[in-house]
């Protein structure tokens, strides 16, 4: 059938829509609007329906509500859904596909023995806390978040001599390059063309503006993954194993933010993806691959996925929000950045600076 390819692939794309969905058809999917909170009247769970496929009326692949407010929450959804729906991704492989009812988590496919995500366990755990919210995590942030440009972040985060790749496209091989110490330069697309001095961009279009979470020696290299191609982003361009990104695609906002305020680990940044999920780049300083991946699976695919953490998102190759840029108009948002963070949780530090009321950017 025309659409079958589409829905296998849609299916392991749910992930873009925050929340549970009930399948009350084939390929159709109902549950509570991710933007309710902009609802004029509530929300019920039958307010929203996703399209794994093309509609009998020829409605298009996305997410459908009843409401209108919602619209510019669901039109950005939809499209890095359909972005990512209709990319052609040399690295796209079918998963298995999920046919229970019920899709109660990211039907990513993940290895058998990473636990699933129970929001019990997440809940348990931060109920004991303050609530806290972003200006909590600014008033504790070793360096003021606001207005913070990107460079400046990654002058931040990384060493002296670092190369960080930057990412307009992010199926690109990294279209820019920040040193830290000297700036940013625009790279070629060809092997052999030499880099020019240039800003970063901040302004990201539709998709954002996206870096690496690892230092790379910013060289091309044979992936031996991926038919022989070369490639300036892969394991063989990595020089330090320095950081894993922690996000989610399941927990709620509020309880995530807690969890991260709460972990016994060095989260250098937080900041948002531009819409309502948070980042967090933690520091995991590993002495090479094998150690890095030894650490994911003996410690932090075994457990954080419990609490909501994406254990696709844990590579040392990681793409991730550059904050300070804008991703469809919507400021990819810092909220805390301790370069020197240790796992001393970030609930057992004291406020250092006083966040006005009057500061919402
Ligand atoms: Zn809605």
């Amino acid at each position: 059938m025309a659409g079958e390819w589409i829905e296998g692939k849609a299916k392991t794309l749910l992930g873009i829509f925050p929340g549970q969905w009930n399948e009350v058809a084939p390929g159709v999917l109902q549950g509570h609007c991710p933007g309710e909170e902009y609802h004029s009247a509530g929300g019920a769970e039958t307010d929203c329906r996703i399209y794994l496929t093309y509609g009998a009326d020829g409605k298009q692949p996305g997410i459908y509500c009843f409401h209108q407010k919602c619209a510019s929450v669901l039109d950005a959804l939809n499209q890095s859904f359909r972005g990512a729906l209709f990319a052609k991704d040399p690295d796209w492989k079918p998963a298995r596909s999920v046919n229970e009812g019920v899709v109660t988590r990211s039907p990513r496919a993940k290895e058998a023995w990473i636990p699933d995500y129970n929001e019990a366990k997440l809940r348990g755990i931060t109920n004991a806390l303050q609530k806290v919210d972003e200006a909590w995590f600014m008033s504790r942030s070793r360096i003021d978040p606001r207005g913070l440009p990107p460079g400046e972040f990654l002058e931040h985060a990384f060493l002296p001599g670092d190369r960080v790749l930057v990412f307009s496209d992010f199926k690109s091989q990294g279209d820019y390059i920040w040193q830290v110490g000297k700036g940013g330069y625009r790279l070629a697309e060809e092997r052999g063309v030499p880099a020019v001095r240039s800003a970063v961009p901040t302004d990201g279009g539709e998709n954002g503006i996206w870096y690496m979470c690892n230092p790379v020696d910013g060289q091309w290299h044979i992936n031996p993954r991926r038919q022989g191609m070369y490639s300036r982003r892969s394991l063989e361009a990595v020089v330090r194993w320095q950081y894993m990104v922690l996000e989610t695609d399941v927990a709620p906002s509020a309880l995530w933010l807690s969890l991260l305020a709460w972990l016994p680990l060095a989260i250098i940044a937080i900041y948002s993806s531009g819409g309502r999920s948070w980042h967090a780049l933690t520091r995991v300083d590993m002495a090479s691959k094998a150690a890095y991946d030894e650490m994911l699976r003996r410690v932090a695919k075994r457990t954080l996925p419990i609490l909501g953490a994406d254990p696709g998102a844990m590579t040392p190759v990681r793409l991730t929000r550059l904050p300070g840029c804008t991703r469809a108009g919507n400021l990819q948002k810092l909220i805390y950045l301790n370069p020197r963070a240790t796992s001393k949780p970030i609930f057992q530090t004291f406020p250092i600076r006083d966040i006005g009321k009057g500061w919402n950017a």
